[in-house]
């Protein structure tokens, strides 16, 4: 099996960098990049892949609870349950709620694209941790606390990537501990830095990759965890709700999962393309929380965790092209 070797190498800059030479990189160590890792491993056992993870560990950066449907897995690791992927619970119950602001009506039918049988809740943060460890046993070597900070262009190629400097201080300057990021060169470079990746804005502009597409819009996911002992349902509950507190002009609306231990994750979407500036997609989520149906679930608990993140809401016709081909 090949692993990744590094080299010293004396560039130009005044600037000393160590080179690390792999075959393939992946940038990003959130369900995409870990997935490309994994399924490329299994097609070929010989090359080096290295993957950069930006938060100081696999699922450092990953917001807890989600709905999983298992298609994905189950192509990628047949028996990813065997090997002990963690799961919440399984949905037992699909809700979708409108909501004024002191009552719910239940929609009589739950729209398909919110039908979650025989999906699984997880917390995407454990399973992130537990597949990052399966790919590391597949002999791919993760590096766990390195961004990609810029893009190695080489020949109008992009021959991998630059991580960032450590140890810099607010001003810019070099701190007693200062770091300088390292030179990853691949002959192939995946960028799976999730949405609005920060190279992945460099490489689309730089070779105009969404020339002719939709232009990209997003909506923002305000998220928290909360750890609710006595919690009435306990069972494989996903809640969807429309409405109230946003306008009629205003897209969006919240969820409700009920994950293991009495722990509920709820969160409140909101898309981008609002009109009102005043409008505060955290400040929203907050009302929502007060709704009386909404609150009586969180009743005697605790928050755990938070955290937002966008998500891509523009489809097929607003996908860049997803590769670059050296000339
Ligand atoms: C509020 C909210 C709720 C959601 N609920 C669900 C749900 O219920 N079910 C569902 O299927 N999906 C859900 N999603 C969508 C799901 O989270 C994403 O589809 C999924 O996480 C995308 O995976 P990814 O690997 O592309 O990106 P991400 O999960 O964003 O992972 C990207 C990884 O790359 C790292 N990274 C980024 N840039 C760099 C860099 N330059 N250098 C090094 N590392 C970098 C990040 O730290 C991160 O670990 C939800 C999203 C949000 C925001």
């Amino acid at each position: 099996m090949a692993t990744a070797q590094i080299h010293l190498c004396y560039p130009s800059t005044m600037q000393e960098r160590e080179t690390l030479e792999v075959d393939v990189l992946i940038v990003g160590g959130g369900p995409a990049g870990l997935s490309a890792a994994y399924h490329l491993r299994q097609l070929n056992q010989d090359i080096s892949i290295a993957v950069l993870e930006k938060g100081k560990e696999v699922g450092a950066h990953i917001i807890s609870g989600a709905v999983m449907d298992p298609r994905g897995i189950s192509e990628l690791m047949p028996d990813w349950k065997e090997k002990g992927a963690p799961i919440e619970k399984r949905v037992e119950e699909d809700h979708v709620l409108y909501l004024t602001k002191a009552r719910k009506f239940g929609l009589p039918i739950v729209p398909p694209p919110l039908q979650n049988h025989g999906n699984y809740i997880i917390s995407l943060n454990k399973f992130v941790r537990w597949f990052g460890k399966q790919v590391e046993e597949a002999a791919v070597d993760i590096f766990a606390g390195f961004s990609g900070a810029d893009l190695i262009i080489k020949n109008d190629w992009l021959a991998g990537v630059r991580t960032g400097d450590k140890g810099i201080d607010k001003h810019g300057g070099k701190k007693g501990n200062f770091e300088p990021g390292i030179d990853v060169r691949a002959k192939i470079t995946i960028l799976a830095e999730g949405a609005r990746g920060s190279l992945t804005k460099q490489l689309v502009k730089r070779f105009k990759l969404d020339e002719g597409r939709n232009p990209q819009v997003y909506a923002v996911g305000v998220k928290e965890v909360w750890d609710v002992p006595n919690q009435k349902n306990t069972g494989g509950r996903v809640i969807h709700t429309m409405g109230w507190p946003l306008r009629n002009e205003e897209f969006g609306g919240g969820f409700i999962y009920n994950m293991a231990n009495g722990r509920v994750s709820i969160g409140f979407v909101v898309g981008l393309d609002y009109l009102d500036p005043c409008l505060d997609p955290h400040q929203r989520f907050q009302q929502f929380k007060t709704h009386p149906y909404i609150s009586s679930i969180l009743d005697g608990g605790k928050l755990y965790s938070y955290g937002a993140k966008t998500i891509p809401e523009g489809g097929y016709w607003a996908q860049p092209q997803y590769y670059v081909m050296a000339d």
